[in-house]
């Protein structure tokens, strides 16, 4: 189908189709998002077919909120980061499935499998969401990468069972809000030459990374729409959104040149958990221990060595609070790893107990020899502790993960 500027891309006139094939841009549009439809929900729905037309969200027990929710569920107002009771009392016929993190994560590697097929140049946002530069792959597809994104979302369909949604533009911003217009299975594309029209109209909520605070704030000014942030005082603009003005402004009329940076090279290592119930301090720090654990052995396995260590914690009320700390030393055993982890989780439990994830992280690697590594602990304690890790390393290795561990996880097995 042709369109015009002045119209917004919605059905193809031949097939009636929500796929847009063609538009005046189609051929140099190469920034793409790409995102999982009511991910966790489908991949259930997906296994148990009984569930298919059902109302389904995946998420915690009666205190926990809406992790996904599927598309059947939205339709009485159920939405992700909803308390679960005030989604049953929305829909009391909804169905309840705990989430089966390990599972989705599986699942979401076979879908950046496939786009990998593509282009090199990707890089994850979420589980369930990327983007993907298609510059240049023109000659190697021999097609077009409109056609090579609908080539990989039929193709996960097909092979994982699940749909996606994209969206096609000339940068991040626009593609990603371009994925959203035809959830799900949509397919929706934004050129350069409507693109300032199209943010216009649209509220300002739907830039990404303004919090709803600051949306108010702007509302309070009358700022309702991205036309009225471009039309509005600097002055007013900058009050509120400070060093951020240029680039948020820039984004309301549809400039942003951040490129899409591939996740190749391995800038940070990270392990995260997420749990249903309220967990005492013990058990949190359990299951830190038990990161840590899993964590040193991915950097042992790439011989990686990191400066920065990240603790990362999600509220109940999905409150994201990440703590870092850099040292000189740097971290590659685990008990090192928890010693640093444990001391920011110390700090945190004072403030807030009510944790959904939590998550440990490295990055800022050097390069580095374990021989020469060894040689920075003068303590008599760490060499111990390094020297007890180093054997255990070892038994693991021939026998499996966590077959021997340190005393605390005992009562785990
Ligand atoms: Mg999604």
């Amino acid at each position: 189908m042709k369109w015009e500027s002045d119209q917004l891309p919605l059905k193809c006139s031949k097939c009636n189709a929500n796929n847009i094939i063609s538009h005046q841009e189609i051929n140099d549009l190469n920034i793409a998002h790409l995102d999982c439809d009511s991910f966790y929900a489908s991949v259930e729905k997906r296994d148990n077919p009984n569930l298919q037309q059902k109302p389904v969200v995946v998420g915690g027990s009666e205190k926990g909120v809406v992790a996904a929710a599927c598309y059947e569920a939205r339709k009485y107002g159920i939405k992700s980061a909803m308390p679960i009771f005030k989604a049953k009392k929305l829909c009391p016929q909804l169905i309840i499935i705990k989430p089966r993190m390990e599972y989705y994560t599986k699942i979401s590697r076979e879908v950046r499998f496939i786009m990998e097929r593509i282009t090199p140049i990707i890089e994850p946002i979420s589980i369930d969401e990327a983007f993907l530069d298609l510059s240049g792959t023109q000659k190697l597809h021999k097609c077009i990468p409109a056609i090579s994104m609908l080539k990989i979302q039929k193709e996960i369909y097909k092979s994982i069972g699940i749909t996606v949604s994209i969206g096609l533009s000339y940068n991040k911003s626009l593609a990603k809000l371009a994925s959203e217009q035809n959830k799900p299975n949509g397919f929706f594309v934004l050129g350069k030459k409507e693109a300032e029209d199209w943010l216009s109209e649209k509220p300002v909520s739907i830039i990404f990374g303004l919090g709803k605070s600051t949306v108010k704030k702007l509302n309070s000014v009358n700022i309702f729409l991205c036309r009225d942030l471009k039309s509005s005082p600097i002055k007013d603009i900058k009050n509120i959104l400070g060093s951020n003005s240029e680039k948020i402004l820039n984004i309301s009329k549809g400039i942003d040149n951040r490129p899409v940076i591939r996740k190749n090279k391995t800038k940070s290592i990270s392990v995260e958990t997420t749990f249903s119930y309220k967990k005492d301090d013990d058990k949190l720090k359990n299951e830190l221990h038990l990161l840590c654990l899993k964590l040193s052995l991915k950097l042992k396995k790439k011989n990686l060595f990191g400066k920065t260590l990240t603790l990362k914690l999600k509220t109940t009320n999905f409150k994201l609070i990440t703590r870092s700390v850099s040292i000189n030393q740097l971290f590659h055993m685990a008990h090192h790893i928890y010693s640093k982890a444990e001391e920011l989780l110390d700090k945190e439990l004072k403030n807030s107990k009510n944790y959904r994830l939590i998550g440990v992280g490295i990055s800022n690697f050097m390069e580095e020899s374990s021989d020469h590594y060894e040689l920075k602990f003068e303590d008599k304690t760490i060499q111990k502790k390094n020297k007890l890790e180093n054997a255990i390393d070892e038994i693991n290795e021939k026998i499996g993960f966590n077959n021997i561990t340190v005393g605390r996880h005992f009562h785990n097995n």
